[in-house]
């Protein structure tokens, strides 16, 4: 697709990206939006969710207007078929979430083991009350109960007797109208294979079922998964407090050795922050000519290292090509999820380094170091040293960053530190609700897709949903 054929305000609303978006263009480097325009017109059926591949019969499409074939090859209608691929999207999304929670209690087992060096219990009251949820032993020492908390977790994602642990945390009224609906989460693992199992060929079909198990398997992940990696991130890096930092594509510093962390997982980025401040790796940096080493986040392990040391944002899911077009990276460091496969190949038209760092997740043309909660510290710094060694190959003549200002920001916003805010109890905010002065709360969740010009769609509703009262 010609590059004159993207129209610039539908790009993005941010002129970081726009600037950058132009450098890559200049250099004839296509990215996401070439990526997406090459593939328009795109296809109808699948949008919809009226296209089928689960088994050899089909593939299988059902036309919308009524004139082409209204059943599958197995006689699946409509109905059956967008509520299987909606059921199979969010059994997937599950995993990912999940199966990042997994790799957290697997690293406060080894660290309740005395196998992960580097890594710590941090917020030790937090470890008390979450071994408290899952009855564990209050009078165990730190270590041996992270161990026993962290053995109890791991059965949440089997099968197990009875719900969630912490489906306990809501409300009686809800978990009595989920049970009777019957979409009280059990085993993590267990909603999402059932939720593919469900999904086969021949067997839920009826679409009323299929997505009550997809709520489910939905819920398996919000009450399972998801809230066990945010609580055990917390216990072993400090639950996050309100604190000051930046955002966009200028956190990053010419004179300094660049490294963009990007992903999902704290686990290597938080070694690889540790890592930067030894000070004979800044004494290396120094020595090859940089002032110092600055680390930038991207996507949501930019927000693990954000909330927690309050390391700068360069950029969400769609400025990930375009840091790199900046020439000023050393080293991106990436684990999993939201990662375009396209980096290696962006990566290798600069002096970037690409290092990818878990077996889970392996790209083309990067250099794989794997973690793992022995090594993880380990990994820290040969990623940081080899980021400084590269800092005499950057390109001079091809470096260009933006000259929109860095835009301050305050991160840090967990339930602990709110209820903190408010004096230890949410009641000011149950009262504001109750008496109508704040209207409701919701949460914007998600990033961005090309399809819709960047940052366009969060901002506009982020700003709708509080001129409305509500809190977001
Ligand atoms: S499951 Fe049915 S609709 Fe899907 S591909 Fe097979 S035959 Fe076609």
């Amino acid at each position: 697709m010609d590059q004159q054929d993207i129209r610039k305000e539908e790009i993005s609303i941010q002129p970081d990206t726009l600037a950058l978006k132009d450098k890559a263009k200049r250099e004839g480097l296509d990215t996401v939006w070439e990526r997406l325009a090459a593939q328009k017109p795109q296809c109808g059926f699948c949008e919809l969710g009226l296209s089928c591949r689960i088994c050899v019969m089909g593939p299988c499409r059902i036309d919308p207007f009524g004139d082409g074939p209204q059943l599958g090859v197995c006689g699946a209608d409509a109905d059956i078929m967008v509520a299987r691929n909606l059921g199979r999207m969010v059994a997937a999304g599950a995993a990912a979430h999940s199966d990042h929670g997994r790799d957290l209690v697997e690293t406060l087992l080894a660290v309740g083991e005395g196998k992960a060096p580097g890594y710590q219990i941090t917020d030790v009251a937090k470890l008390d009350r979450l071994a408290a949820e899952f009855g564990v032993a209050g009078d165990l020492p730190t270590r041996a109960k992270a161990k026993e908390l962290a053995l109890a977790m791991m059965e949440e994602y089997g099968i197990k007797k009875g719900y969630l642990t912490f489906s306990q945390r809501m409300p009686k009224a809800r978990q009595e109208k989920w049970q009777a609906l019957g979409i009280m989460p059990r085993g993590i693992d267990w909603e999402v294979t059932e939720m593919m199992h469900r999904t086969h060929m021949g067997v839920d079909n009826d679409y009323v079922n299929l997505l009550l198990q997809t709520l489910r398997c939905a819920l398996a992940d919000g009450w399972g998964g998801s809230m066990i990696a945010t609580e055990v991130s917390d216990v072993l890096f400090g639950t996050p407090k309100p604190r000051p930092s930046q955002a966009n594509i200028r956190v990053l510093k010419e004179d300094q050795v660049n490294i963009i962390l990007h992903g999902h997982s704290p686990l290597v980025s938080e070694m690889t922050v540790q890592a930067a401040q030894d000070p004979a790796m800044l004494a290396r940096a120094r020595e090859l000519g940089a002032t110092g080493i600055n680390l930038a986040g991207l996507c949501c392990t930019g927000n693990e290292v954000l909330m927690r040391k309050g390391i700068p944002m360069a950029g969400n899911h769609l400025v990930q090509e375009l840091a790199l077009v900046t020439g000023v990276v050393e080293a991106m460091v990436v684990d999993y999820q939201c990662i375009m496969p396209s980096l290696g190949e962006m990566a290798s038209c600069y002096h970037t380094l690409f290092f990818t760092t878990s077996a889970k997740a392996k790209f083309p043309k990067a250099t794989h170091l794997p973690f793992s909660p022995e090594t993880g510290e380990a990994l820290g710094k040969e990623l940081v040293s080899r980021a400084v060694e590269n800092f005499a190959r950057r390109n001079r003549e091809r470096v260009f960053l933006p000259d929109t200002p860095a835009v301050p920001q305050f991160s840090g916003f967990s339930v602990e530190a709110i209820l903190e805010a408010r004096g230890g109890t949410a009641q000011p905010l149950i009262d504001a609700i109750k008496s109508g002065q704040i209207r409701g709360a919701a949460g914007v969740v998600g990033c961005n897709n090309p399809k819709i010009t960047q940052d366009y769609g969060h901002t506009t509703i982020t700003r709708e949903l509080i001129g409305r009262d509500i809190l977001v």
